[in-house]
């Protein structure tokens, strides 16, 4: 029998994402890491209660000690939630942009193993993450940029943006070339305009510091382009619907999977590509037929949705 060529086999992903919960009810998404061959588990945000995560985390075959490090966007509640604050585990590392430590504190949140970061860090061998800070509230929020090492490729990337107010130039720059793209896709203007919300909080939200619309998300998502899957985040209840953003990033370059605040989405690989024979590359997203998903794990087209 003839055995696949190096060409054939698909590699085992430098990474994957699954997103436990998003939303404003609270967000906590998990990355799994192959770190020169050592797996290492990441959270990014801790917006679910201690308990809530750690049966989330258990259902994905993980426990809270096996948490590597946390990665955190902001402080807002639904990212790093009050319960907390005396049971972070001083053995995970958590990082926190420089503009928000101070507010961590503030906040009653003294863990000894608090990181502050500004620029980008490894974060463990081979892994690398870039921050960056997008206007949002009036502290921002950081938005990240991870690289991981593959072997014999170039380092696959995941681009990860909540809670972001508008998207500037130096935004598309940054994420341009990811894989995987996990962006927020808020809400529908229409049904953001007709909700009861009192003005003030309309204006908050569509503002430019407050969140992304899906009509925002979908032209951000285009002029980025990533290469393998697009993760959707932060569906506002009130006024978003997953059949609504779907729609609106259905002309999108990729497969898109849609996060949900009461349930985990699947998997999502982050760096499935191939050398093909050409020595171009191949990717697994494009292997499914345009519009419709494969049943593989993380892949949803957007007449898929996954709530
Ligand atoms: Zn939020």
């Amino acid at each position: 029998m003839d055995r696949p060529t190096a060409a054939q086999r698909t590699p085992e992903p430098p990474a994957r994402l699954r997103v436990l919960a998003s939303g404003s009810g609270g967000n906590c998404t998990l990355v799994h890491v192959a770190s020169r061959g050592q797996p290492r588990r990441v959270l990014i945000d801790a917006g679910l209660s201690p308990r809530r995560t750690r049966r989330l985390l258990a259902e994905s075959g993980v426990e809270l000690a096996d948490i590597d490090a946390i990665v955190l966007t902001h402080l807002d509640s639904d990212h790093l939630n009050a319960g907390w604050r005396n049971a972070l585990p001083a053995s995970i590392p958590v990082y926190v942009h420089r503009r928000h430590a101070a507010h961590a504190r503030n906040l009653g949140f003294e863990h000894e193993a608090m990181v502050e970061i500004t620029d980008a860090f490894e974060l463990f061998p081979g892994v690398r993450v870039d921050p960056l800070l997008v206007p949002h509230d009036e502290l921002g929020v950081a938005a990240y940029r991870f690289s991981f090492d593959r072997d014999g490729l170039p380092p696959a990337d995941l681009g990860f943006a909540t809670d972001v107010g508008r998207v500037s130039r130096g935004f598309i720059r940054r994420f341009q070339g990811v894989e995987v793209l996990a962006i927020e896709s808020n809400y529908c203007p229409r049904l953001q305009r007709a909700s009861d919300r009192p003005e003030f909080l309309k204006r908050r939200i569509m503002g430019g510091s407050g969140h992304l619309s899906n009509q925002e998300s979908a032209k951000a998502v285009a002029a980025i382009a990533p290469r393998e899957h697009v993760v959707l985040l932060h569906l506002s209840r009130q006024c978003n619907s997953p059949e609504l953003a779907a729609r609106e990033h259905s002309g999108g370059p990729c497969p898109v999977t849609i996060a949900s605040q009461f349930e985990p989405t699947r998997w999502v690989s982050i760096g499935v590509a191939r050398a093909d024979a050409n020595g171009g590359s191949v990717h697994e997203a494009s292997l499914s037929a345009s519009g419709v998903g494969t049943d593989r794990p993380g892949f949803v087209s957007p007449r898929m949705v996954q709530r």
